[in-house]
């Protein structure tokens, strides 16, 4: 017999987020929506007129924001607890909607700013009486090449609703549609694989098993090729669009310069990371020779190499481990985490049509939330470790910076989250090195989050940019050139220890964050640079810690690249990635003279 998933209403109440902390009556989601639209209407009004009093516009622009903050965070984050409930979908459509609505009503705001005298902006930027707002304000003037006339603008706000909807139907059709086949697990019992259960599948010791939901998985997506390549094309096309239209060379380009990453940041990333790859390869064969297996497949990469060592534990366990392991961090921090698990952050259990994945959100002035799928497994660990490190980061900054200066960067968002996992890492294997089995199965799992942080992460980066490019030089993006392009990246990164199986051609088209361009290249730059901080963090304990504050404090007060300098860390070098890839080899070499 199949085992269904709980419906949302099934759930046990103390494992859900607090979303009423947003909102405690829907009445209030009502009132406070109807008084954004106010807000978007007095917006509006100010088009034109901005010149009259440009810190007033600036100020009331960041007013709406703040609202929408909170309205986004209680519809979008509604939604995802249920994706089939019609209700919840028409909740957040309609914010949506309203989304699109403030960002055609701000549209003009930044074309009127930039066509004041430049005297005018710097003075505002450098007046220590609106230090709120002079990032906001040096950031515009970084973008004056890049603002198109207000007209225009206008049109591009309000195409973005259209732009976005490659990702709604990616999400509607992953999360909701996709007709998963039922699968034999561990126990011999069928199940209805799903997003959440398919890692604990691929976990499984049972090679048949892990083999059947790899299929399953796989073969279910390659069924969609073609409407899975023209939803990613249609993505891709959305984001050249925007390039162009903004008159930057390449997509790529678009996405890093806001940021302020230099692109040699990213083909530095692919650089260091291929010349690493005959470490990968050492890797594989100490896992193909652990697992006794003749030939590797792609099915066998998730499974701990080593037999009858299972970490299982209940969630409150995890969270137990998680502080312990980042106590370096000091009981300041550890108090307000604790907080987090009591004060409703974080939703724990899958349910039925419950968003897949895990994610922090943060609130301002609220609190941050994590969506989780809970495991009861180390993995499950790590990933609380990770989304709470988002959540802390997101609140120390939220603590101490105004609401402009609040929220972090994309290229820092991943240092604090896999800081922790690392530490975490770092705790258990002290804590265990005296058990040979443990120490290597925990190196298995550090091994393991390399490998899937660092060398898949940069392998998803290099597909992104190749995808993008060929669409760029005029190719057309088919299932064919998406499948086979996929293919050959895991021929390059796996080629060496795995027979690469056909059907992982199809990966691709899972992976939610190929939906936010250039992103997952954070995940291993991120990675690099928390492995530099939680070096640190445990060499010289309280100088170092009061420094990560500082970085974890500074929400995006200052540039990303110049946060992470806070923390001890230089990315324009090679040294954080080419020293993780150090790291990494030696942890290979430690697994094999322990075997
Ligand atoms: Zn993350």
């Amino acid at each position: 017999m199949a085992c269904e998933l709980k419906t949302r209403n099934e759930m046990d109440k103390q494992y859900l987020w607090r979303l009423e902390d947003i909102f405690p009556t829907e009445a209030a989601y009502e009132q406070a929506y109807a008084q954004a639209e106010k807000a978007i209407e007095s917006m509006a009004a100010w088009q034109g007129r901005v010149k009259e009093n440009p810190r007033q516009a600036i100020m009331d622009a960041d007013a709406l924001a703040l609202q929408l903050d909170h309205l986004a965070a209680y519809a979008l984050m509604r939604k995802d607890e249920d994706g089939s409930d019609p209700e919840r979908q028409g909740r957040a459509m309609r914010f949506q909607t309203l989304g699109a609505k403030a960002g055609s009503a701000v549209s003009f705001l930044d074309p009127e700013l930039l066509a004041l005298p430049e005297d005018t902006l710097r003075a505002m930027m450098n007046d220590p009486a609106f230090a709120d707002y002079s990032e906001r304000l040096r950031l515009l003037l970084l973008q004056k090449p890049h603002t198109l006339p207000a007209e225009q603008e206008k049109l591009l706000a309000q195409a973005e609703i259209v732009m976005d909807v490659p990702s709604d139907v990616f999400s509607m059709f992953s999360d909701v549609d996709l007709p998963l086949p039922e699968v034999t697990d561990e126990n011999g019992q069928k199940v209805r694989l799903t997003h959440g259960n398919y890692s604990t599948l691929l976990f499984s010791r049972n090679r048949d098993v892990r083999r059947e939901a790899f299929q399953g998985m796989m073969g279910t997506f390659k069924a969609f090729s073609s409407t899975m390549a023209a939803c990613y094309a249609g993505a891709v096309k959305a984001a050249v669009f925007k390039a162009r239209a903004r008159r930057y060379d390449s997509a790529r380009q678009a996405s890093l310069a806001p940021l302020e990453i230099p692109e040699t940041v990213y083909d530095n990333l692919l650089a260091e990371v291929e010349a690493a790859l005959p470490a990968l390869t050492a890797y594989l064969n100490v896992r193909k020779k652990l697992l006794g297996v003749d030939e590797l497949h792609m099915y066998d990469l998730y499974v701990p190499m080593i037999a009858d060592f299972d970490m299982k534990m209940t969630y409150e366990e995890a969270c137990d481990l998680v502080c312990e392991g980042l106590a370096p961090l000091g009981e300041e921090y550890i108090a307000r985490l604790r907080e987090g698990f009591a004060g409703g952050w974080v939703d724990v259990y899958e349910n039925k049509a419950k968003r897949s994945g895990a994610y922090s959100w943060g609130c301002y002035g609220v609190h941050p939330f994590v969506l989780l799928n809970h495991t009861d497994d180390l993995d499950g660990a790590l990933t609380i470790a990770h989304e709470m490190g988002h959540s802390m980061h997101t609140w120390y900054s939220n603590a101490n910076q105004p609401f402009a200066k609040a929220e972090y960067s994309l290229f820092v968002a991943e240092v604090a989250s896999t800081c922790n996992e690392v530490l975490l890492m770092r705790h258990l294997m002290k804590k265990y090195q005296d058990d040979p089995k443990a120490s290597a199965y925990l190196r298995n799992q550090l091994l393991e989050a390399f490998r899937t942080t660092v060398f898949r992460q940069t392998m998803f980066a290099a597909f992104e940019k190749e995808a993008h490019g060929l669409y760029e030089r005029g190719e057309a993006l088919t299932a064919d050139a998406l499948n086979s392009l996929y293919y050959g990246l895991n021929e390059k990164y796996y080629g060496g220890g795995v027979q690469v199986d056909e059907v992982i051609a199809c990966e691709w088209m899972r992976i939610p964050h190929f939906y936010r361009n250039f992103y997952v290249y954070q995940y291993a730059t991120g990675f690099s640079a928390a492995v530099a901080i939680a070096d640190r963090i445990l060499r010289e304990a309280e100088p170092a810690v009061r420094d990560y504050k500082k970085f974890l404090s500074a929400g995006c007060s200052v540039p990303p690249i110049e946060a992470l300098r806070y923390a001890g860390v230089d990315m324009e070098k090679p040294d954080a990635v080419r020293g993780a890839m150090r790291v990494f080899a030696q942890i290979v070499e430690e697994m094999k003279s322990l075997i």
